[in-house]
Order: structure tokens, then sequence, then C-alpha cells
């Protein structure tokens, strides 16, 4: 059986668990098993259904309402187990990969991180990701018997296949001592739109000049319902927080819209973006190297661009 973790924030499923109950069903039917998912906390079966996976393993118990690597590995591979798991697949987000190397040496699964397509399956079982910056691709026979996968986002869309959703209580032995961490408190650091979750990201750099340019990129966000994010040349001389900063040193991110002012498309900068689902530029150099990685350009001065486009978004959001 292929088994999917995923996770819900409020009962709403998050897109990349979208995403990796559609991987779990294309997979299912590929290799005519079956598929299965898990979510730790409470979340809404029919959308779970909707997305073509007909059971729901649930433990129904606040210990799990927050996320702690060690306990949801442990309930996690007990659950797997219990069931028949052969193929375990998470989302490649910050919680699968703290999940996934634990579920892989408790499971004694062989584990290929950052996923961008379906297994192929005619000679073993290979996966391949992207690597080096998204430069290459690599191929990886995994060739244990229990399997796990964590699939970068983006990869494959979610896909809507609806079936009913059997809803089963899964028993764990987890007790408060295998949380190794306690819950306190989180407060929002800016905006209301957490950055690695973001759909949208508007995102500036050096290109505007100073810290006191930032309203334009933060009416942008606004208007969209954006999350904002930076170049780590520009989080370094504090014009941003570092928690924006966004790349091969800082957060790595795949929302369905990433527009970029400013910034060059340095390689680094790249590692971190170069995923999202649609890329705008906004540079008034054509050279920029970011330029090749947009799906849209606009060859301009951000100071006349953004309050131009800012008045176009405001009109088609009424
Ligand atoms: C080991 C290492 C790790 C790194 N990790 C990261 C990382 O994680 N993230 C990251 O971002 N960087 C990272 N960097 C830095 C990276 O190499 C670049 O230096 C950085 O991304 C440049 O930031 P920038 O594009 O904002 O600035 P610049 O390179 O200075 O580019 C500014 C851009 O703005 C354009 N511009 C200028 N004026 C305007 C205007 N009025 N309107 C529109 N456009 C304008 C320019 O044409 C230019 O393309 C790393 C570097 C190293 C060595």
């Amino acid at each position: 059986m292929i088994i999917v973790y995923i996770e819900a924030v409020n009962g709403q499923l998050k897109k990349s668990s979208l995403e990796v109950l559609t991987y779990g069903k294309k997979m299912a039917d590929k290799m005519s098993s079956s598929v299965a998912a898990i979510c730790l906390t409470s979340c809404d079966a029919n959308a779970v259904g909707e997305y073509g996976v007909g059971k729901l393993f649930q433990v129904n118990d606040d210990k799990f309402n927050h996320f702690d690597s060690k306990a949801f590995a442990k309930a996690i591979g007990e659950i797997f187990n219990a069931n028949g798991g052969q193929i375990l697949v998470l989302p490649f987000n910050q919680n699968g990969k703290a999940l996934a190397p634990r579920l892989s040496v408790r499971l004694q699964a062989g584990l290929v991180n950052g996923a961008n397509a379906l297994a192929e399956t005619s000679d073993g079982f290979v996966i391949s990701k992207n690597v080096f910056s998204g430069k290459a691709v690599a191929n990886y026979k995994i060739h244990t018997e229990k399997k796990i996968i964590s699939l970068a986002s983006n990869s494959i869309p979610a896909v809507k296949n609806p079936t009913s959703c059997e809803v089963v209580t899964a028993a764990t032995s987890i007790t408060a001592a295998d949380f190794s961490t306690k819950y306190i408190k989180s407060e929002l650091v800016s905006g209301d739109i957490p950055l690695s979750e973001a759909d949208l990201v508007v995102s500036a750099g050096r290109g505007l000049k100073g810290p006191e340019n930032w309203g334009m990129i933060e009416e942008c966000a606004k208007i969209l319902g954006a999350a904002t994010a930076c170049s780590r040349a520009v989080a370094d001389v504090h014009w941003r927080p570092h928690h924006e900063h966004v790349g091969q040193t800082g957060l790595a991110i795949s929302p369905n819209l990433y527009i970029a002012v400013g910034i060059s498309g340095a390689i680094q900068h790249l590692a971190g973006v170069s995923s999202s689902k649609t890329i705008v530029v906004i540079n008034t150099d054509p050279e920029a190297p970011f330029f090749k990685a947009a799906d849209y350009g606009i060859v301009g001065d951000a100071f006349e661009v953004m309050p131009k486009f800012n008045e176009a978004l405001r009109k088609l959001k009424f």
C-alpha cells in the first residue's frame, strides 16, 4: 500500500498535501496498488476523497496539535507498519524535511528527498529530482523493500479525482514522553501570510535603492494577498528582515506566483525560487539573468512600473 502523509491548517489541507494526495493516487494507479492518507491533526476527509484517496488514518489526539518531528515520525511509522505500508510519500516542506530522515531510519527504508516526478517502475524503482540548484536532474534507484519519497512543491499539479473517503481511527503508542519539544506560543513575525506557505509572493532586491522604497512592494503584496520576500543582498544590509531572505542560504519557496522586482537573479537567489509556478521579473536591465527564468518580464524602472502595476491590480480586484 502507498501511504501519504498530509497536513492541514485549521482543518484545511495545505496545497503541498493536495499534491502528495494526487501523487499517491497516481502511483497507486500506476502500480495497481492502493493508497491511504495519514493526517495527525483534524482535517476534512471529504477533501482527501476529492483527490482520489479513499482511506484516511486519523488519531484524534490533542497531543498532535503541535508538530514535534520525533513524536510525529514515531506515530507515522507505527501507522504505516500496522497497515502494510510499502511506499510513504511526504511533502518536501519544512515538516516533511524533518520527518523523512527519521522515518527512513525507523522504517529501514530508502529515501529520496525532493522528487520531481512519479517513480519509474519498469526497471526497479527510480525517482528523479532536481540537483545543482535546478541545473540538472538526477535519478536514484531505491532498492529497499520499504520506500520513502518526499515530493518537491509544484512538481505535479493537484488533480481532483473524487471518491468517498473512509475515516479510520488509528492507534499509536505515543505518550507525552515521546514529545521532546513543548509548544509555547507562535507570533506572526510580519504580515498576515507566512512566506513558506504563501501562494503569491512579491519580492524585491537592491534595485529598490533603499528600505524607504518598500512601500510599493508592500502595497502590491497587500492588494494581491501575497507575502513579501527579498534577496540576501537586501537582508544583509538590514533593509529587510532576514526571515524574508529567499535563496540558497535563505528560505526555499515554491509559490504559484513569484514577482521579483529589482533582483538580478543570481544563481543563489534562483536556487530558492526557481520552482515557483509562474515567475514575473521587473528589472531595468534586459540582460539581467532573472529574465532567463521568467515566464513574464517587464524591462523597466521599478519606480515607474510598480505604481502603474499596483493601480492596474487594484482595478482588477475592484
Ligand atoms: C554562498 C552564497 C550564498 C548566497 N545566497 C543567497 C541567497 O540565498 N539569496 C540571495 O538572494 N542571494 C544570495 N547570495 C547573493 C547573490 O549572489 C547576489 O549577490 C544577490 O542575490 C544579489 O541581490 P540583488 O539581486 O538584490 O542585487 P543586485 O545583484 O545588485 O541586483 C540588483 C538588480 O536590480 C536591477 N535594478 C536596478 N535599479 C532598478 C530599478 N530602478 N528598477 C528595476 N530594477 C532595477 C539591476 O539591473 C539588477 O539586476 C549568495 C551569495 C553567495 C556567495
